[in-house]
């Protein structure tokens, strides 16, 4: 696949961009491997100069010149996997914290901070972003609304709309050129976490902000917890000010297992959404399956809802992993109703299309045939 990567500089193509983008200085360096680094404090002899880049950050959120300060003011080892990240999804720069969750609270309180506390949101969302949003944990306020809905719901104190797409779990997929158009001056921000960049760069279709639980795809490993806003500089500057003060800051090790994750992600990506598409083609023919959710855009995540009983299913599997998360190297399933989106109000989930006997199945990348053989057993 050859997509070019036109909002940079750069014509590198995005496959050549996962594997050395955020380590462009390395060779000169005498390096391979991106070092480590753990410091948390850095010696400052010139401390003129170091207070008058604080002042700086102080004043926009840009990321200091010169050595770093402080491990929660930006680390380069995350600041690698950030200009990877960025350039991926086609942004200025991107911002890493220490979870998807703590991605989306600085980017509400970014907003809330500046007066602007109203989210329109559609759904359904991530069970904990629902969540955050209707408990108003952080202030905010949420009209939830469906896409077409978005530019009725605005109001001036509007400060974010907020979409899934393709939305976890249902797989509902948003036009987001046309919702772009309809949030005005007001920022998208969208979750691409499902479709990651090598599908879908939200940012080509006038997204503001770009997040992502890294957790899930861009590690890829299910062994590192992370979220980042991929975004204009001008956005950044206010995350990174938030990401300061509050302290949700991304640790180096888990910004060196990302970088490491994102140089494999294409490949990952397009192997495990073979295997999908193939899983939701049988599914679809199977007389056991109600109904199957694959979105237009591909993808390795597959819904299904079973005429039995769900539990069967996930108590039946073998070589599938009966678990929450998604996006590792190997396959998870779950129930949504009962675990992912149990924290969402039943009447609420039903209502954006959460069926109670949807299942959600994260492909992995073992051979697709055993992987039908386990789900044909679990299906009974
Ligand atoms: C998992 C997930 C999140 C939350 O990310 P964490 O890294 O678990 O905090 C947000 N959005 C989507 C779509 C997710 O799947």
């Amino acid at each position: 696949m050859d997509v070019r990567m036109g909002t940079r500089s750069t014509t590198r193509a995005l496959d050549t961009e996962a594997v050395h983008a955020g380590r462009d200085d390395l060779a000169r360096q005498g390096l391979h491997a991106p070092p480590i680094d753990l410091s948390t404090t850095y010696p400052a002899f010139d401390s003129r100069g170091e207070a008058a880049r604080i002042d700086a950050f102080a004043a926009t959120g840009a990321q200091p010149d010169g050595p770093p300060v402080y491990g929660r003011l930006g680390n380069p080892t995350v600041a690698r996997f950030e200009t990877a990240l960025a350039r991926l999804e086609g942004t200025e720069t991107a911002v890493a914290f220490a979870s998807g969750m703590a991605a989306l609270s600085a980017v509400l309180l970014a907003r809330g901070s500046m007066g602007l506390r109203h989210v329109v949101a559609v759904r359904p969302l991530y069970g904990c972003s629902d969540h955050l949003l209707t408990a108003g944990l952080l202030g905010s306020e949420v009209t939830w609304t469906d896409p077409a809905g978005v530019a009725d719901a605005l109001r001036p104190d509007t400060g974010l709309v907020l979409v899934e797409s393709p939305a976890n779990p249902t797989l509902a997929e948003v036009d987001l050129r046309a919702l772009a158009r309809d949030c005005g001056s007001v920022p998208l921000l969208v979750d691409n976490t499902f479709a990651t960049p090598v599908l879908q760069r939200p940012a080509e279709h006038g997204a503001r902000m770009v997040l992502h639980s890294a957790t899930k795809y861009l590690g890829g490993h299910g062994d590192v917890l992370a979220g980042v806003v991929a975004c204009d500089e001008e956005s950044a500057g206010r995350l990174r000010q938030i990401r300061f003060a509050t302290g949700g800051v991304l640790h180096p090790l888990a910004g060196y297992l990302l970088l490491r994750g994102l140089s494999t992600l294409p490949v990952r990506v397009r192997a495990a959404s073979a295997s999908a598409a193939e899983l939701a083609r049988r599914l679809t023919a199977d007389p056991r399956v109600a109904r199957v959710h694959y979105p237009r855009v591909g993808g390795a995540m597959v819904s299904f809802e079973v005429y039995g009983d769900p539990h069967e299913v996930i108590g039946g599997v073998r070589l599938i992993t009966p678990a929450v998360s998604l996006g590792s190297v190997d396959s998870l399933i779950q129930h949504p109703a009962s675990i992912s989106h149990r924290i969402v109000d039943a009447g609420d989930r039903r209502a954006a299309g959460v069926d109670d006997r949807l299942l959600r199945l994260s492909v992995g990348l073992e051979d697709v045939e055993d992987l039908w053989a386990d789900l044909d057993g679990a299906l009974g």
